[in-house]
């Protein structure tokens, strides 16, 4: 983990002898501000290289949130783009219509998308099912985390295979990952434990290739790296925001035992994607009959829930007003 440095004037830069700003504890490195970026961006791109991430890839789709990890995210590509060797890349918000967090997140991600030069998608859940996420909470009693996690994973995966793209690039973070491949662990979760690798390989027409970028990259990197590189964050929280009492516990385990041997959670990261090796989706997922998304008996989770509410299956419907919107150029 990196910790910002409240008083500066005793310690130095590393590379270039100014006044260090940040303490990287797991390497033991003092950096100033500028030092630390671009020492976050070659630890990504090291990544890049070691799982293979970026092979054959040429176009990727980046999911945006608005929070610090994924517009962090965007900066660091941003930054590194020239030599991933990439032809273009997009990204994707998704507008749940959670009132004042929803529209500070947006204006966020539209500004760091016009600050960083990158394509931006935005996508209103209100405009494409008739519905905002609160709504869709009230009439279907579902917990809201599982049904908003249902309805961005779809559309991101949509979008991905209408556009075309090579990867969906997620901004989940190494605490992130480690947090649910213990609790998976935990409770024996073993299919979702095996999505925890830095590459799924997805199915070719109907299911995007997914790739955590930021794998090997601590939650507090983020922090400091959204810091140093004055990209403004969100001050409202999610409404709907949930603290899962088990992702707490795992966390302040992994936190302590860090804090004894840095570099702990590299390390347990790092093994980790060895055991799992490059995840490849199961047979079992088939296209949806109605709308052509995955699915694991023929109809996709959105056109089982969306039929309860409508009556019909609004798969069709979302897929063709993302194709006419914003795919126009296919
Ligand atoms: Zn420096
Ligand atoms: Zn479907």
């Amino acid at each position: 983990m990196s910790k910002i440095l409240e008083d500066t004037t005793v310690y130095k830069c590393r590379k270039c002898g100014r006044r260090a700003d940040v303490k990287v504890t797991y390497a033991k490195l003092l950096l100033c501000g500028d030092h630390f970026l671009d020492y976050i961006e070659n630890r990504v791109l090291n990544s890049i290289r070691k799982y293979k991430m970026l092979n054959n890839v040429r176009k990727i789709l980046v999911a945006l949130s608005g929070g610090k990890d994924s517009l962090s995210l965007l900066y660091i590509l941003s930054r590194i783009r020239n030599q991933l060797g990439l032809d273009e890349i997009v990204g994707v918000h998704i507008d749940l219509g959670l009132g004042a967090y929803s529209d500070e997140s947006r204006i966020l991600v539209e500004k760091a998308c016009r600050d960083t030069n990158i394509q931006c998608t935005i996508l209103s859940l209100k405009e494409l099912t008739g519905h905002t996420l609160p709504e869709l909470v009230e009439i279907t009693r579902r917990p809201p985390c599982s049904l908003c996690g249902s309805f961005k994973r779809y559309l991101i995966n949509l979008l991905a295979v209408e556009l075309g793209v090579d990867a969906v690039i997620l901004g989940h973070h190494m605490d992130d990952i480690l947090v649910f491949a213990i609790k998976d662990f935990l409770f024996q979760d073993m299919v979702d434990l095996a999505k925890m690798t830095p590459v799924s390989t997805g199915i070719q027409g109907f299911l995007a290739k997914k790739i955590k970028l930021l794998y090997e990259i601590y939650e507090d990197d983020l922090y400091s790296y959204a810091y140093f590189s004055k990209i403004k964050t969100t001050g409202t929280q999610c409404p709907f925001k949930y603290m899962d009492p088990f992702k707490i516990a795992i966390r302040k385990m992994l936190d302590e035992l860090e804090e004894y041997a840095p570099g702990f959670k590299i390390s347990i990261a790092r093994k980790l994607a060895e055991t799992l090796g490059e995840s490849r989706e199961s047979e079992a997922i088939q296209p949806c009959k109605y709308c052509g998304m995955p699915s694991k008996n023929g109809v996709c989770g959105i056109c089982n829930l969306t039929m309860k509410i409508y009556g019909e299956p609004l798969g069709p419907k979302i897929r063709t007003k993302i194709r006419e919107k914003y795919c126009f150029t296919r």
